[in-house]
């Protein structure tokens, strides 16, 4: 028992302890602000290559925190799906996305597709189906005009019940897109039974297009790959024209990146789409 007391001691060292009281404190702060509403999208519009139109958006949380200011996402997304949050903060931006796309479309633009981000723990819930229905159903918005990304560690988990929720998802008529593709380790012949409609290529990749000939090789792989499974290819993070000029000759359908827009606040995003329509 003494033994056991001492490990134990250990386990809990002082650095450990703050670790945990920081966590501790900072997920009562998150809860606060899921019920204060201050978690705000931001969205990063994509555009078709070949027109330069922007065909689609992407949804992208925010943190408004009260005295830190803008949170960014990779300091709190974490900590939400380990403590569960996730799933009220992901219903919330499901529902916000959607009601903003419907918004859009209202104010008379053609429409567009709204990509949200999906997390394990959010696409896991056995009633997720149900819920984007009812989000749907609420909001208004047509399911073609949703568009579901989810990464490939949600797919390493079980194939069987990744595919049956899938398929669930598909029926309502929404897309489903694999983001940061190239990132995992999902064996490419999972892709054919997917029925998935996007392929988003990481932009760790993206980025080394020209000085890297191994990623600018498995660019052009993964576009190649995608349009043989009749898939269509977005590439995230596209920063030059450089960039740009390869995806185009190689045929990549979309392109999102800081060269066309940063992730923008809706009313940015409504004055863009504004003076597109104005031509
Ligand atoms: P992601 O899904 O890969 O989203 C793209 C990220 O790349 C965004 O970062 C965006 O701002 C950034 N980005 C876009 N274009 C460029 C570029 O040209 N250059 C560079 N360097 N970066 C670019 P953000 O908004 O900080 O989001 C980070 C990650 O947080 C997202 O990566 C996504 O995994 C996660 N995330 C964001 N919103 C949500 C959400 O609502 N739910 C869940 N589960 N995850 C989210
Ligand atoms: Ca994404
Ligand atoms: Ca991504
Ligand atoms: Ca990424």
């Amino acid at each position: 028992a003494k033994e056991l007391g001492r490990n134990n001691y250990q386990f809990y060292s002082p650095d450990m302890n703050a670790k945990t009281m920081r966590q501790l404190g900072m997920e009562a702060e998150l809860r606060k602000a899921i019920e204060r509403n201050d978690l705000c999208l931001h969205y990063q519009p994509q555009f078709e290559i070949e027109t330069g139109q922007v065909v689609g958006i992407e949804a992208l949380v925010r943190w408004n925190h009260p005295e830190r200011g803008m949170i960014p996402p990779e300091d709190f997304i974490s900590l939400a799906e380990e403590t569960g949050l996730i799933v009220s903060i992901g219903n919330w931006v499901l529902s916000r996305a959607c009601a903003q796309n419907r918004a859009l479309q209202d104010a008379g633009l053609s429409p567009l597709r709204m990509a949200v981000n999906l997390s394990p723990r959010q696409f896991n819930q056995r009633d997720l189906p149900e819920q984007v229905a009812k989000i749907l159903r609420v909001t208004g918005l047509e399911p073609c005009w949703l568009e579901l990304e989810i990464t490939e560690s949600i797919i390493m988990q079980d194939l069987e019940t990744t595919i049956d929720q899938m398929v669930r998802l598909m029926e309502l008529g929404v897309r489903i897109s694999i983001d940061d593709f190239g990132t995992g380790y999902s064996s490419l012949s999972y892709l054919k039974r997917f029925p998935i409609q996007t392929l988003k290529i990481d932009r760790s990749f993206v980025r080394d297009i020209g000085s890297d000939s191994d990623d600018t090789a498995i660019v052009a792989a993964v576009i190649a790959l995608a349009h043989n499974l009749k898939l269509e290819v977005v590439a995230e993070g596209v920063e030059t024209q450089d960039q740009l000029n390869f995806l185009k000759s190689r045929g990549c359908d979309l392109a999102q990146g800081f060269l066309f827009s940063r992730p923008i606040s809706a009313e940015a995003l409504l004055e863009l789409l504004l003076s597109q329509a104005a031509g």
